[in-house]
Formats: C-alpha cells, structure tokens, sequence
C-alpha cells in the first residue's frame, strides 16, 4: 500500500495512579508508597490540555491498585468501590471538556471493558510478549501475574468481541528471543483476523530506569526494533504502527522507512509520565521528519479514520466536530 501520511494525536497524559499489584522488573512507574490522583488535580490537567489544542486525554494508571488499602480507601472516601467507576467519571469530565478519552486499564473483566466502552474513542493494552517464559523465576515478569499472556490476550479478544477500537503493541529487549517478537505478533494478529479491532500497534523499546532490578540491562540494537517493525508491517499492511518517538531521539525517518507510519501520542502540556526521562519531540520535528521521508503529518484522533464509526453515540459528536472528510483532524483546528 502506498501510504502518504504520517499521523500522532495531540494529548494530555494522566497518570491516575503508581499503585499497581505488578512488579515488572524494567518499570520506573509504580511507587511503593503509592499515590492517586484526586479530582481536582485531573480536571486541572484537563484543563491545560484542551487549552493546549489536544484532542486525546489518555489515561494510564497501574494495574488493579485498589490491592492497596490506602488507595481503596481514598476511592472509597470519593464514594467509588473501585478505581474503574472512578476513571468512568473522569472520562465523563474530559468529554465535558471536548477531550477524547482513551484508558488503558490494564488486565480488567469484559464488564469492565463494557462499561468504559461507553466514555473511549478507543482503548489500550499492551501485550508486550506472548511468551509465558517471561514470567518464570528470574525473569522480568516473574512478580506479575497481569503479564500473563493468557490474560491479556483475553483483554484483547473481549475488545474484539465489544468492537472496542484497540492499541496494543510489543515490549523488545527485555530477554524474548527474536522468535517470541513474532510469535507476540502473530497472537495479535490472530486476534485481529477474528474481531478487526486492533487500530495500532507500538513498537516498544525497553529503556533501563534507575532504581529498578533491570537498570543495568542493555537495551536492544537498533536490529531488534527494525526486524519486529517489518514484520509487524508484513502481518498488518493496514493498521497504524509507530515506534515510540521520544524513547528513539534521531530514528524517526529510519522507522518510517522500515513500515512505521505513526508518532503514537505527543503531549505539549504533560510529560510521557511512564518515560520521564525521554521528552517528547515538538510537532514541528515531527512535521520535518515525516516531510524528509515524503509523507504528509496529519494530526489523528486517539481513534483512527478507519475505526470513526466504533466510537459510542455520546462521543460521535465531538469527533465529527474534530474531523475532515479522512477522518484526520481538520487542519484548521
Ligand atoms: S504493569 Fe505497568 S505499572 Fe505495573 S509494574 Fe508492570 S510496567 Fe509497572
């Protein structure tokens, strides 16, 4: 397919909470001393995002943090049970605010997935690896029962069946061998042939943080992302496909030569709050390496052209007030 765009979204980033009942060996985000974010700070956070010109609130927060009683007891003391209702009514917020919701729950039931269907243009899940060697003693996902393959491609299967727009992707360099990167891609694919659900898919370098078990792990060569990025391209000549931008400074053009065809969520107003250390780049360097390559930078929604119609009746409006004739954000917004 001969592609002519290259897109990202426009976000503000709302890292709900660092509670998390993982312990994924490589994250630099889940807090021992764990925190949540309460109204007020996200509405602030909103607010600084639609006044920044971002289409997309993305939530992420750790994995079922009600484990910790001090954050169930702050849900509680807001009159939520758990931290799903209240992620619910945040998203209602941002769509009060014409922002775009897109959640990445973690590993959470098909009533769950249900209910917050009703306020997502799309929603996220990495798979990260379909190997459950990775999950064996010694191994990065050894204390973390929400990386079990089983269980989150149950996740992504449910969305299928819902008709959910989904992002999911692969996590390289954390000790999965060149086989198990396609394998993972092909249990996506899988998924996707039955359901055609899956919009993109990330490309994701492990980057060692301090202070973690894998700080001083080495990061893949630059091979490893290049082969699963062809491969993804082969497996979806379709769906959008992005390395992330910011933990790869100077490979944009590389990655689009090799079948990206997506920058993934750039926020002008909020840091990448999983990566804190590797900045976002200005739309302006995106603009210059998508034209370098020959394509055209369009701003998308967080759910892409060809998945509009899956978005819920309540949102339907907004994004027809964002959007061209393609589906891409009009360009004189
Ligand atoms: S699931 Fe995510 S937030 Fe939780 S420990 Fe693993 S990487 Fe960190």
């Amino acid at each position: 397919m001969q592609r002519k765009y290259v897109t990202f979204s426009k976000n503000v980033f709302i890292p709900l909470t660092d509670a998390c009942r993982n312990r994924c060996s490589y994250c630099g985000f889940r807090s021992d001393a764990p925190t949540i974010m309460g109204r007020d700070a996200v509405l602030e956070l909103l607010r600084r995002g639609s006044a920044a010109g971002c289409k997309e609130a993305l939530f992420t927060f750790g994995e079922a943090p009600e484990v910790y009683p001090e954050i169930k007891a702050r849900l509680e003391e807001w009159g939520y049970e758990r931290v799903i209702d209240y992620l619910y009514d945040l998203c209602l917020d941002a769509i009060d605010m014409g922002l775009l919701p897109h959640s990445n729950p973690g590993v959470v039931t098909r009533k769950d997935l249900e209910l917050l269907q009703d306020v997502n243009a799309s929603m996220g899940l990495m798979l990260e690896s379909s190997s459950p060697r990775l999950c064996e003693e010694g191994m990065p996902h050894e204390k973390s029962p929400g990386k079990l393959p089983k269980a989150r491609l149950k996740v992504l299967e449910e969305a299928g069946r819902l008709g959910i727009p989904f992002t999911t992707g692969v996590l390289i360099g954390i000790g999965e061998t060149e086989e198990e990167v396609k394998e993972s891609l092909q249990a996506i694919w899988r998924v996707h042939d039955r359901h055609g659900h899956i919009q993109e898919i990330i490309i994701q370098n492990f980057r060692p943080k301090s202070g973690t078990p894998m700080a001083g792990y080495p990061e893949p060569p630059l091979s490893r992302l290049i082969d699963a990025l062809e491969y993804a391209r082969e497996l979806f000549p379709d769906t959008g496909l992005q390395v992330p931008p910011n933990l790869n400074p100077g490979r944009m053009g590389l990655f689009l030569r090799h079948g990206a065809n997506d920058f993934g969520g750039i926020s002008p107003v909020t840091p990448d709050f999983v990566n804190p250390d590797d900045r976002w780049p200005r739309e302006g360097h995106l603009r210059r390496a998508a034209e370098k390559e020959g394509y055209r930078l369009r701003e998308r929604l967080p759910v892409y052209p060809g998945f509009i119609a899956f978005v819920p009746e309540r949102l339907k409006t907004i994004v027809a007030s964002y959007v061209d004739k393609d589906g891409f954000v009009n360009a004189a917004r």
